[in-house]
């Protein structure tokens, strides 16, 4: 069976990629979105090994020493990694499996894995960005311009992406995702197969 590809997503918080990457999996169902371990709180709503696997400090250090991780990061003070084994297993199974990372662990993936196909969802503008922020009815301006402040870390890494997706109309942003993929299966490199029979 042809091995599925990996995905890495990337954006800055309020950006909707959770939902580009919902939508696109309701679409293609041999898209598979891997789940994470980390040490934040469960949100509620949430549910332990659907969302996250939600693991105490200890036990995300031990994962380390076991070399568990395909990658690993900090963000806004947590912990965020990806258990490696069962992404390969997808991977096995033709899955094309979807990492939806910050940026720190998709630079590590695209050294790790280079084969990865990476995107980096961005707003429309950046004033978009904060209005999408702000109507997430969290009112604190402090922690809005914090966000602001990691967006802008986020957005000085994207260029290290291989695509950039605007998320403007979320039907729009999918089409585009889609897109890629299927121009990525028809790149020369994935279609020797066709040209070997005429030599
Ligand atoms: P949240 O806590 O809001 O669910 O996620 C915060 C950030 O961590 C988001 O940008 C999300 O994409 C990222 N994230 C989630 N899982 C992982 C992971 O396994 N590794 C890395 N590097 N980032 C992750």
């Amino acid at each position: 069976m042809k091995k599925g590809r990996l995905i890495v997503i990337s954006g800055p918080s309020g950006v909707g990629k959770g939902t580009v990457v919902k939508a696109l999996m309701e679409r293609d169902p041999r898209v598979k979105l891997s789940v994470s371990a980390t040490t934040r709180e469960m949100r509620p709503g949430e549910i332990d090994g659907v969302h996250y696997y939600f693991i105490s400090r200890e036990a995300f250090e031990e994962m380390i020493d076991r070399d568990c991780f395909l990658e690993h990061a900090q963000y806004v003070g947590n912990r965020y990694g990806t258990p490696e084994e069962p992404v390969d297993a997808m991977l096995e199974q033709g899955f094309d499996v979807i990492l939806e990372i910050e940026v720190q662990g998709g630079l590590q993936v695209m050294q790790r894995r280079p084969e990865a196909i990476s995107l980096f969802i961005a707003a429309p503008s950046f004033e978009v960005l904060a209005g999408r922020l702000r109507g997430r009815g969290d009112t604190d301006e402090e922690k809005v311009l914090m966000r602001l402040q990691q967006a802008r870390m986020e957005y000085l890494v994207a260029p290290q992406y291989q695509y950039i997706v605007v998320n403007d109309r979320l039907e729009d942003a999918v089409s585009d995702v889609q897109a890629i993929l299927r121009a990525e299966a028809l790149k020369t490199q994935h279609q020797q197969h066709l040209l070997k029979e005429a030599l």
